[in-house]
């Protein structure tokens, strides 16, 4: 498996470029590890001054590698990223699904300019999102003890409609229709994200901030989210 990262980093034209273009921009060779128990495809530690990547073996690909490595370019070129484990509950998780979402709008493009393919990166996302919405008993079960999924519900909506460049927008229509039957709050909720997100120029660092800044007020509106916007300007 190691092996296999190695030889993508030296044989795809397109991750050499990148690669090249993350260690310009941070002025340090990247570092890349592996990491059998990680519980989702890779990450990109923006923690750490020196670009790092870590992968799951099982995910090793172009287009998972162009991910992380975009993020890292993103981080540099000032796109707003949160800060990890900011608050120790749910918001938390809204945030950052948000955050990540707003930032693979940009991403997606630069993926498609570049020549990756996004699906291999995305596609387990977007089915489960898609087998979300049917009523299956172990769904029921987990809506019913968590704490009301409307924001989460709203935000990931954004990745089908932002994210899954390669789902026809009739088949993406049906999933829409779902949501707006069964969770009329979540799919208003994401009507009203999208219209913020689209009066902004979400290619470039301080508008994307101005457009996530602009989202959070919306979802603060209820009382339990009212920490949103005090995270984001301290
Ligand atoms: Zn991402």
């Amino acid at each position: 498996m190691e092996n296999r990262l190695k030889s993508l980093l030296t044989t795809s034209e397109k991750l050499v470029k990148l690669k090249t273009e993350v260690e310009e921009a941070f002025g340090v060779p990247a570092l890349f590890y592996i990491n059998p128990t990680l519980s989702h495809l890779g990450g990109y530690d923006h923690i750490r001054a020196q670009p790092t990547f870590v992968f799951h073996p099982d995910h090793i690909n172009e287009s998972n590698i162009a991910h992380e490595m975009i993020h890292a370019l993103q981080k540099k070129s000032g796109f707003p990223i949160i800060i990890k484990d900011l608050v120790n509950d749910k918001r938390f998780t809204v945030i950052q699904e948000l955050n990540s979402n707003l930032l693979h709008i940009n991403l997606v493009e630069q993926m498609s300019n570049r020549g990756i393919d996004v699906k291999p990166y995305i596609s387990s996302t977007i089915t489960k999102l898609q087998n979300f919405i049917h009523n299956k008993s172990d769904v029921k079960k987990m809506r019913s003890i968590g704490i009301p999924r409307t924001h989460y519900d709203a935000i990931v909506l954004l990745r089908l409609k932002y994210e899954a460049v390669y789902i026809p927008e009739s088949r993406k229509r049906k999933t829409y229709r779902l949501y707006k039957s069964r969770y009329p709050e979540a799919y208003d909720l994401f009507t009203e994200l999208v219209n913020i997100i689209d009066t902004y120029n979400m290619h470039a660092p301080e508008t994307t901030k101005e457009a996530f800044k602009k989202c959070l007020q919306l979802l603060q509106k209820e009382a339990d989210y009212s920490m949103y916007i005090k995270l984001l300007n301290d």
